[in-house]
């Protein structure tokens, strides 16, 4: 049966529990990383195509009551919001939800960093593509290495739970690639390495890429022969690996080649208020417009259910139908 069940939970036309949300606060970034935008940024939203700070903790009390137990808090950067913790603070008191977490740059979660740990929110994944200061200053475009590394080394010294997403980009960072792998060597943190996605503001197209995740997992076997699987939730789109004697884990993300839409059990709002049910889809419709009429909570709840009801099995499939996906900036999706 699709649609929202008794007991609160949202199952898709393919018979998925749909229960993690990743919610996008805002499209801007202090970064301009260059697989994500072109350097002159991309055309931003004005304040009021995005939701306030007010209607993303109600959105977010709508959605929890609908089933979704897991929010990750992304966008663009999300701690660029002044008003960001307002919403965490809200986030924090939700009975019903089991998990929040935050994706972040790592640039301006300094001072937020002992709030964070007082709310229980310990989930923070950081998007780090360089350990050389050179490549972040050459893939990023701006000159924050010292603070993403020292917010880095706080995160990990207070006990957060650490994961570092770093994507591989052919021609940029593959000499980070085995310097990355010392830092769970000797930290315990989850260094997640992720297939290039075509997501780049009309940057450039691709079909295929060089790096998959078997090439990666290759690449870093060669030096790392002794690394054995960690299970995994089956929701899990990354396959971990510990190496014998390291204090962290590493993982592979194979978000290009999409081997894991099987077990999606995500929904994405970008900062615009799309609902987007797949990363490589069109997006199903704007909540923006829909909660800001009258009786807009109730009109959230059936479109969360008609979008739930009418997705894609898998992210090929979402592609076909969708043409441009190339002039679509991550920063917009949420990641
Ligand atoms: N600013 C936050 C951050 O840096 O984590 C959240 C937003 S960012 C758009 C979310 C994630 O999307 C980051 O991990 C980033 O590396 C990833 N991303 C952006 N463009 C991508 C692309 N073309 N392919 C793969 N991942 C991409």
């Amino acid at each position: 049966m699709i649609g929202a069940h008794s007991t609160c939970m949202l199952i898709d036309n393919h018979n998925r529990k749909i229960n993690y949300l990743r919610l996008a606060v805002t499209d801007r970034c202090n970064l301009r990383c260059n697989y994500c935008m072109p350097s002159e940024g991309i055309n931003f939203l004005s304040s009021d195509k995005l939701f306030t700070i007010e209607e993303l903790c109600e959105l977010s009390d709508i959605l929890v009551g609908q089933g979704i137990d897991k929010i990750r808090i992304t966008g663009g950067e999300p701690f660029v919001r002044k008003d960001l913790m307002v919403l965490l603070r809200h986030l924090s008191g939700l009975r019903d939800l089991k998990e929040i977490s935050v994706t972040t740059n790592a640039t301006l979660i300094g001072p937020h960093i002992e709030e964070l740990k007082e709310l229980g929110i310990l989930n923070i994944n950081v998007s780090l593509d360089a350990i050389k200061r050179q490549t972040f200053e050459r893939i990023t475009r701006r000159d924050q290495y010292d603070t993403v590394f020292s917010n880095l080394e706080r995160l990990i010294a207070e006990d957060f739970n650490v994961r570092i997403n770093f994507i591989v980009l052919d021609g940029q960072n593959i000499s980070d690639i085995h310097p990355m792998m010392e830092l769970q060597k000797y930290y315990p943190v989850s260094v997640r390495f992720l297939e290039e996605m075509p997501f780049n503001g009309g940057s450039r197209e691709f079909n295929r890429i060089r790096w998959d995740y078997k090439k990666i997992l290759d690449y870093i076997s060669e030096k790392y022969p002794e690394h054995s699987p960690l299970a995994a939730p089956p929701t899990s789109t990354s396959m971990n690996y510990k190496v014998k004697g390291h204090k962290g884990t590493f993982g592979l993300i194979p978000s290009f080649s999409r081997t894991f839409c099987g077990s999606c059990n995500r929904l994405r709002i970008s900062a615009s208020g799309d609902v987007i049910t797949c990363l490589y889809g069109k997006p199903s419709l704007n909540l923006r417009e829909i909660f800001r009429r009258e009786n807009g909570r109730e009109q959230v709840e059936k479109a969360i259910l008609k979008a739930i009801g009418s997705r894609f099995k898998t992210g090929f499939e979402a592609q076909k139908e969708y043409q441009n996906i190339f002039e679509t900036s991550m920063t917009s999706i949420g990641g």
